[in-house]
């Protein structure tokens, strides 16, 4: 359901990735990892059109991205994304952060937009969090708030940037176990995250990112406890 072919990133004349090949199925979830710097939220970005790719090609939901605004906001509006911050509107509620781009991008009626935003709230586990500000949820509440805003769109694929990493520890878990349950219901879902046991126990493909481009993919226990690669081997040793 999203395809890279291959696309290559540049800043000016700094090469992030050249020529990557990647394609990513419906329900299939992927995991990318790789060094800081490596390109992972670079390409995510790109997926969702909000980097343009200075060469190649990228498809999603069957139509290819380009970078005129009426066709990246119909494009922007299947894909899902959560960034690491939860970027949620400290000034509307709960529900009305869910609600917003419902009626505003897909012009849904008030009703069924609050009744889409408290059957998703329940998904996440936070009904009972409808009314409150962003202000006065955990992060991780914030965050599973923000999952929901993006499932609210109906997307045809989520793209996750480290969506634990601005967590208090003991708050991971509960992002995670929504992620997983997202996963297990059959979403597509494009992850970075350097939560390998998420990887090990939910991930169908690990992508390393390094090197400017894929340096190793396959299957969680195989790039991760068997990697072929010196790349890879290299990155997992410095993890542990
Ligand atoms: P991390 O694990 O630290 O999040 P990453 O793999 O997500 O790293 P990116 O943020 O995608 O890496 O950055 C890839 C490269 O592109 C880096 O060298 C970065 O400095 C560069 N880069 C990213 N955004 C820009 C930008 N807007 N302008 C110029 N260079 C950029
Ligand atoms: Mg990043």
């Amino acid at each position: 359901i999203v395809q890279l072919r291959g696309v290559t990133k540049k800043f000016g004349e700094t090469v992030v990735f050249s020529d990557v090949d990647l394609e990513v199925g419906v329900s299939e979830v992927v995991v990318l990892i790789g060094p800081s710097g490596a390109g992972k939220s670079t390409l995510l970005r790109c997926v969702n059109g909000l980097e343009e790719i200075t060469s190649g090609e990228i498809v999603v939901a069957g139509q290819t991205l380009s970078y005129d605004q009426k066709h990246l906001n119909r494009i922007r509006s299947r894909i899902g994304m959560v960034f690491q911050s939860f970027n949620l509107f400290p000034h509307m509620s709960v529900t009305e952060n869910i609600a917003v781009a419902q009626r505003d991008v897909l012009g849904r009626g008030k009703d069924e937009a609050i009744q889409k935003a408290h059957s998703l709230l329940e998904r996440v586990g936070l009904s009972h969090k409808a009314d409150a500000y962003p202000g006065s949820l955990s992060g991780g509440q914030q965050q599973r708030v923000a999952i929901a805003r993006a499932l609210a769109m109906d997307p045809a694929v989520m793209l996750f940037d480290e969506p634990t990493s601005a967590l208090d520890p003991e708050l991971v878990g509960e992002v995670l176990a929504v992620m997983k349950d997202l996963a297990e219901e059959g979403m597509t879902m494009m992850c970075v995250t350097h939560e390998m046991r998420f990887a090990r126990r939910v991930a169908d493909r690990v992508v390393l990112i390094a090197d400017h481009g894929i340096a190793e993919q396959g299957p969680p226990d195989q790039v991760l406890d068997h990697p072929v690669t010196e790349r890879a081997q290299h990155f997992l040793s410095e993890l542990s």
